[in-house]
């Protein structure tokens, strides 16, 4: 499973409760329309600017990043806003950020997230 999370760098993700995506191309179709979404919300806020200075994108989904930082150009220390796929276990949906370089299984470690309390082996390209 895969869970899409926006916040700013450095910083806890706000949202408590974030989207959770089966494939990876769900989570990629999602954060494109989170990442629009967002360039939308400073475009929006620099229409009323006169010193609108766009915005900078660093990574591109559609590439296969796994993750998206945005800096809004009229914020002079902006610290970007990140949205990020995460691959997620499937039992705890805790993150698993040691995710399988180009094997099919990853293994979460958190064994008391899971009912066996053992660590858990799942398919990433389910
Ligand atoms: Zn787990």
């Amino acid at each position: 499973m895969f869970m899409v999370i926006e916040n700013t760098p450095g910083y806890l993700p706000e949202d408590d409760d974030p989207a959770v995506f089966d494939s990876v191309d769900e989570a990629r179709e999602y954060a494109t329309e989170q990442l629009d979404r967002l360039i939308d919300h400073i475009a929006e806020g620099q229409d009323f600017d006169d010193d609108a200075n766009g915005w900078t994108v660093i990574g591109d989904f559609a590439e296969g990043d796994l993750s998206v930082v945005v800096y809004d150009g009229a914020r002079s220390h902006d610290l970007g806003r990140v949205i990020e796929i995460v691959l997620v276990c499937p039992v705890c949906r805790e993150a698993v950020w040691d995710g399988p370089q180009g094997h099919k299984l990853a293994k979460c470690w958190n064994s008391e997230g899971h009912p066996s309390g053992m660590p858990l082996a799942f398919d990433t390209m389910a």
